[in-house]
């Protein structure tokens, strides 16, 4: 039951070129050996396995598209999807680790920051030497961002720091956060918070059942004097960490579809082999209603995602192509969770399968990297030119 084989029934194969290929296959098989095994475990003990960062650096999974030169993979989106879909496909707290190190704290390094911050972070950030966060959402801002209260204030050759920010992923263990917060014109910027800065603070978030494998909690700033040169100097305003979301979304997009490939494999091999009046289970109407259709709208997700990578690759992906395919993804994913679920019948409840541990991930990627609400009045947006977020 644990030999997990790829759905791919429009041949997405034959669109892919030979790296895609062996980058895929590559990062299947450290799943298949390093996390498969010991996921259902963490998950229940509710601990980040720490020992899988060198492998997840060591197999370029940190930064896949920052160019070599700091340490990245030079690789292009299709590949990095790929990679994310093979994580998640093992857990969803597996590819938020990556998610987050990659797009939200490599990219606006790389994107926004100086010569010397790209130098001095991103070679330890794509080793795993060093971890971080990204710290946008705040206990009382969460799906409105930019009324954020974390703010900074100048004092020379420093800022001093206050505020506090809430559901961060990677924050208890992350040795550097990027947070967004306030300059005194009320302009958004991006700092870099190293740990061991006084009055920092990362306290965990405990309790949840839902990405159990990934550390979670808050950042608190009191009063934290921040070197000046810690400040991204290219990035004002909420684009930029809006930006950083859109490449984390792209990759939530493939994430997801792995997680319901992992639920649709243990479903279908499930089906064929339990026995009820006589018959697998697969023979029924009902179970073939339940599995042909998970097939075809992961298929339909996989060709978007290929089409989205295509384009990401070319640089022509909008924000918006972006958020509906994250909240397509992520909406087929937990359907699909849920009906393979069903399908285990009692068995799907228990841990000896994948089946309820992505269901009860699925449900915080579908909130977060923008809630499944906002990503359609994103799209709503995009197509009447009208603002119904207001
Ligand atoms: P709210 O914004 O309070 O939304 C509550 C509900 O209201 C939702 O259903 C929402 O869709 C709906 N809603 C809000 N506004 C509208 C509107 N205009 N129209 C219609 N409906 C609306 N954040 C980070 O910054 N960094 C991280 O690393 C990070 N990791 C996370 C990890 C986990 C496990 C979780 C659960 C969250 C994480 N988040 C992180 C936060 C996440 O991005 C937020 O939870 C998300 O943006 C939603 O914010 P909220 O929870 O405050 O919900």
């Amino acid at each position: 039951k644990d030999l997990f084989q790829s759905p791919d029934y429009f041949h997405v194969d034959g669109l892919l070129t030979e790296e895609h290929l062996m980058v895929r296959d590559a990062v299947r098989q450290w799943v298949k050996k390093e996390i498969s095994p010991i996921i259902e475990d963490a998950c229940q003990q509710a601990t980040f396995p720490s020992h899988i960062i060198k492998g997840l650096g060591e197999l370029g999974c940190f930064g896949p598209t920052i160019p070599q030169e700091y340490g990245g993979g030079g690789m292009d989106h299709i590949s990095y999807g790929l990679m994310m879909q093979e994580l998640e496909r093992g857990d969803s707290g597996v590819r938020s680790t990556a998610s987050v190190q990659g797009s939200l704290v490599m990219y606006p390094i790389f994107t926004f920051g100086s010569e010397e911050q790209k130098r001095k972070y991103l070679p330890k950030l794509a080793s795993g030497e060093w971890m971080g966060c990204f710290g946008l959402t705040e206990p009382d801002f969460g799906s409105n961002p930019s009324g954020m209260i974390t703010h900074f204030k100048d004092a020379g050759d420093h800022v001093v720091l206050n505020g506090a920010k809430m559901w961060i992923s990677n924050a208890p263990f992350a040795q550097i956060a990027v947070v967004w917060a306030k300059d005194e014109e009320g302009v958004i910027r991006g700092l870099i918070v190293e740990r061991g800065m006084e009055g920092f603070t990362t306290p965990e978030t405990k309790g949840k059942w839902s990405l159990r494998a990934s550390a979670t909690g808050e950042l608190v700033f009191d009063n934290v004097k921040v070197p000046k040169e810690n400040i991204l100097p290219n990035a004002k305003g909420l684009k930029g960490p809006l930006s950083c979301l859109s490449s984390a979304r792209y990759g939530i997009a493939w994430g997801v579809t792995g997680a319901a490939m992992d639920c649709y494999d243990a479903a279908l091999r499930y089906a064929k082999e339990r026995i009820q009046f006589g018959k697998p289970i697969a023979g029924f109407q009902l179970t073939q209603k339940k599995l042909a259709e998970m097939v075809t709208e992961i298929t339909k997700a996989q060709l978007m995602n290929w089409r989205l990578g295509v384009l990401k690759n070319e640089g022509k992906a909008t924000p918006a192509q972006i958020s509906m395919a994250k909240r397509n993804a992520c909406e087929i994913a937990t359907r699909i969770a849920r009906e393979a679920r069903q399908i285990l019948g009692g068995m799907g409840i228990t841990g000896e399968y994948p089946i309820m541990r992505h269901m009860m991930n699925l449900e915080s990627v579908i909130t977060y990297e923008g809630t499944h609400e906002i990503h359609l009045l994103i799209t709503g947006l995009d197509i009447t030119g009208l603002d119904a977020f207001h």
